[in-house]
Parts: structure tokens; sequence; C-alpha cells
């Protein structure tokens, strides 16, 4: 074996794994503290997850129920946030890029400078401990309400945010339709990310990319069913940042062990492992690289080389 990390994931050695340093590039703010810690903020018991939900609408009916009644404000989000950060630094995770929803414009007083200012407040108060670089999201039933895309199209103006992402439901929105948003965010040297080919398809995903011009694909792990967009990802080189746990939470995929990470590493695609909702799916960026290993989907110098990848 080749590397410490290597090693502590073949001997299971979680404080080992936890202490190496990780990426996490796919990570959503508003979900990515763990839930003890809200419960503990709370001062409350916050109803679980269950193990198995149907797709993005069981996700959101969980959420829904059981997390958005006391989280869905500004002061939830602002303890979240620290409380996220400061999780990922105890798994290791030294590049953080999470999003923050251009929703919170509606929470925060302010409007979005005061969502701008706490993404600034964020990245400064962590400098030097984990390089956290805030990410603007937006879903994509946000295309028709004007007043958040001009927000999202304001915030990306600011600077502050290194990168862009868009979620929810493929259906929702063609990306003919927010190519404006994506043109706009390269123009400010943002790194354009999309959530595409999650349940969707592998053309789906060659086709987003295209228009979006995207360099990061967030799950994309329907391409694994075409050898050939594999083969365009790869020369490409489009980065998906996949999330094991998630995928099979949602139904996306049957188990870890048959999980397409393995088919699209196989066929040169550049794949990172990274948590989407921590708070819902309750696995750290170590727990994920330890679970692939443990379904032997890679092995342990294989997983050494992702996370040396991921890093850069
Ligand atoms: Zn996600």
């Amino acid at each position: 074996m080749s590397s410490a990390f290597a090693e502590a994931l073949a001997a299971g050695d979680t404080a080992a794994i936890r202490s190496t340093a990780k990426a996490d590039l796919h990570s959503h703010l508003y979900f990515a503290a763990p839930i003890a810690d809200v419960e503990r903020w709370l001062g409350r018991t916050v109803e679980r997850p269950p193990p198995r939900m149907d797709g993005l609408d069981g996700m959101r009916e969980y959420a829904r129920r059981a997390i958005n009644p006391y989280m869905d404000n500004w002061t939830a989000f602002e303890f979240v946030a620290d409380a996220a950060v400061r999780h990922a630094q105890s798994d290791g995770v030294v590049l953080l890029e999470t999003s923050i929803d251009i929703w919170a414009v509606r929470h925060h007083p302010e409007g979005l400078r005061g969502v701008v200012a706490f993404a600034a407040s964020l990245e400064s108060q962590f400098r030097g401990q984990v390089d956290f670089r805030p990410e603007v999201g937006f879903s994509r039933s946000f295309v028709s309400k004007d007043q958040l895309m001009s927000s999202l199209s304001e915030a990306i103006e600011t600077g502050v945010f290194r990168s862009i992402d868009m979620y929810a439901h493929e259906h929702d929105c063609e990306p003919e339709a927010v190519r404006w948003i994506y043109e706009k965010a390269r123009s400010h040297g943002m790194k354009l990310k999309a959530h595409v080919g999650e349940f969707g398809g592998a053309d789906e995903v060659k086709r987003t990319v295209e228009i979006l011009q995207l360099e990061e694909v967030q799950h994309g792990i329907g391409a694994a069913e075409s050898a050939a967009v594999m083969h365009w990802l790869a020369d490409n080189r489009t980065r998906l940042n996949v999330c094991p746990t998630s995928n099979v939470v949602l139904g996306a995929v049957a188990d870890l062990k048959s999980h397409p990470i393995r088919v699209l590493y196989d066929h040169g695609v550049d794949v990172t492992i990274n948590t989407d909702d921590l708070m819902i799916f309750g696995q750290s960026v170590s727990d994920e690289y330890l679970n692939l290993y443990r379904a032997g989907v890679f092995t342990a110098d294989e997983l050494e080389e992702i996370r040396i990848r991921s890093l850069r």
C-alpha cells in the first residue's frame, strides 16, 4: 500500500481517515450540518430521516415535515452554516464548496447584501483551516421567479461566490432557459456546476454540459449508461461530483456495491466523493470513502488517487 490514507482505509482506522485532507465539492449548506448538532441547538429531538426515500420528492416530504418547521429562517441558517464548516473541518475537509441557496435573500433582513456579507465572513472566519469557497445555488423551479433570478444575477456580480450550481427536478427547466445566467457566471470567472444525471440519463448529462459549458456535474451518474458519453466526459475533462449515499437513500441506485461510480472511474471520468446533504444522509466525506472501500467498490489505492485528484 502506497500511502497512509490507503493504509488507514484498509485498517478501518477512522481517526486516521478523518485527519487526512479531503475535499467536499457537492454540498448544500442548508442541509450540511449533522442532525445531532441541530438537535442540540434546538434543544429537542428531530425525526430522523428514513433509510430510504422516494427520490427528491420523498426527501422534500421528509424535510417539510421534520426540518423546515424549525430551520427555515435566517438564525437557523447561520447556525447550520457555522456547524457545517466546523464539522467538515473535524472530518479533515480542507476544501469545501457548499452552496448557499439564493432563496436565503428572502430570509435575511438585509436581503442579498446580508447574505453576501455572511458568505464572505464565513470564508474569512475559517481561512487557514478550511478553504471554504462560497457557492451560489438555485432551484430549477426558480427560473420563472423574476425576483429570485435577478437576485442571483446580482449575487454573481458581487464576486464573493466562486461557483454556481443548479438543482431540483430536471423537468422543471430546460438548460437553455438558464444559459444567460451561466454565461454571466462564466464572465465573472466562476466555476460552473449543475445537477444533472442524478435520475436522468446520459444524453441529458451531455446536452446540459454542452449548453451550460459546465466544468463539473453534480451527480451525473446517469452517464454510466453510455460508454460514448463517458469517453466524451473523460476527453472533455468534465468532473462528476458524486454522492454515493445520497444516490442509494433516494433510490437512484440499488446499493453501494453496484454504484456506477466504479464504471465511470473505469472509463476515465474524473469522479470525486462528496456528501450532498449531511443532515439527511448522515455520512461525512470520511464515511463515504470508508463505505466505498468496505463495499468493495474501490481499492484503498484507488480511493487515495481520487482523494488526491479531488484536492486539485
Ligand atoms: Zn446535490
